[in-house]
């Protein structure tokens, strides 16, 4: 059976769903898991894991904890120490600054935002969006070790039952970087690669003020975050961190809604891949709605606060 070390990021003691995700990607891949976690609380996190396909988990300890590239030497010295076949990480900043950095370790390649993963005998391989999400292409490595991380919201998590065998690994490379202060953001808004829901807004809002109907209908869903189109970026309505698309961040949520955007290559290549996807544009002949799976065509001012009334009311139903 191939085994991988999968790295599982946490917060206040619980593992995050991306990581989750990357545990269930390999778990149903018929991979043995043994999740690796760094800094404050990683031992607690350590211990919620069971049932969510590893096996085994341990906890990186030592000063240089906060240290990307000290961590990424010892995940390296985990995986040769339990002969694991690979790494993998979810497609978060984090998962791919460290994934990069092993598979420099362990001498691999790294595939990166994949959205399969398939074991045959022993051999490992991945799907992945090619040609701005165009094409599917399915990779294998034929290096030593196989490194991949996992798009977000994606992969299924593991809802089994059972317990983790907890061990310790400590961090032994003298660490390049130091962190000076780590200070929390002032919002706890969700970001738009990790939020189930996304709801986008384009330049068919017509103004900076109109986003507040599309952060009203997040807001009904709960669990959404704001994105946008690169116009309403480049014009200043919404900041960077929160665009979609070629250039900004490509995301997979399980409903993706898109309001008053055109549908450009390069906004699709951003969230063609999403669960499902509702476009609101005025123009019925819009490139959207060949990606989208509903449709509705009209004045998206109308529309938008209509649609958060219409969740709020089943939301109020239970
Ligand atoms: P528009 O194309 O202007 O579309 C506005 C839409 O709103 C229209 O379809 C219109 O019918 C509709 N509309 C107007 N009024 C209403 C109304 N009242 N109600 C409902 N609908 C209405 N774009 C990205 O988004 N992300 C990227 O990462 C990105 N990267 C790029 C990289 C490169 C190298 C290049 C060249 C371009 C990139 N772009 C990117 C830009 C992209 O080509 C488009 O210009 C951009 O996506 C258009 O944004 P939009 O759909 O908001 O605006």
């Amino acid at each position: 059976m191939t085994t991988l070390v999968v790295f599982v990021e946490h917060s206040g003691g619980n593992a995050r769903r991306g990581s989750l995700e990357a545990l269930g990607a390999a778990h149903a891949a018929g991979c043995d898991c043994i999740a690796v976690l760094a800094g404050a609380d990683a031992a607690q996190a350590a211990q919620t894991l069971g049932g969510s396909g590893a096996t085994k988990a341990v906890v990186l300890t030592g000063p240089a904890e906060h240290s990307a590239d000290a961590v990424a030497s010892a995940i390296a010295e985990v995986v040769g120490a339990q002969g694991a076949d690979g790494f993998l990480a979810a497609s978060t900043h984090h998962g791919q600054d460290l994934a990069a950095r092993v598979a420099a370790h362990l001498d691999s390649v790294l595939f990166s935002d994949c959205t399969g993963l398939t074991s045959e005998g022993d051999s490992l391989s991945v799907q992945r969006s090619w040609l701005a999400g165009k094409a599917i292409a399915q990779l294998t490595s034929t290096a030593p070790a196989f490194c991949c991380t996992t798009r977000l919201n994606v992969f299924e998590v593991c809802e089994g039952e059972g317990s983790v065998e907890v061990s310790e690994h400590a961090i032994s490379a003298e660490p390049k970087t130091r962190v000076v202060s780590i200070e929390a953001k002032g919002d706890s808004k969700l970001d738009v690669k990790e939020a189930p829901v996304v709801v986008s807004g384009g330049r068919g809002m017509k103004e900076a003020e109109h986003f507040s109907l599309i952060e009203d209908l997040a807001a009904a869903f709960g669990n959404a975050a704001v994105g946008a189109s690169r116009a309403v970026v480049d014009t200043g309505w919404r900041p960077h961190s929160e665009q979609v698309g070629q250039t900004g961040k490509v995301v997979a949520p399980q409903l993706y809604v898109a309001v008053g955007i055109s549908g450009a290559i390069q906004h699709l290549a951003g969230m063609r891949t999403s669960g499902t996807i509702v476009a609101i544009n005025k123009d019925a002949e819009a490139p959207i709605f060949k990606v989208a799976d509903y449709g509705i065509v009209g004045d998206a001012l109308e529309i938008v606060p209509a649609l958060a009334e219409a969740v709020r009311a089943v939301k109020a139903e239970g």
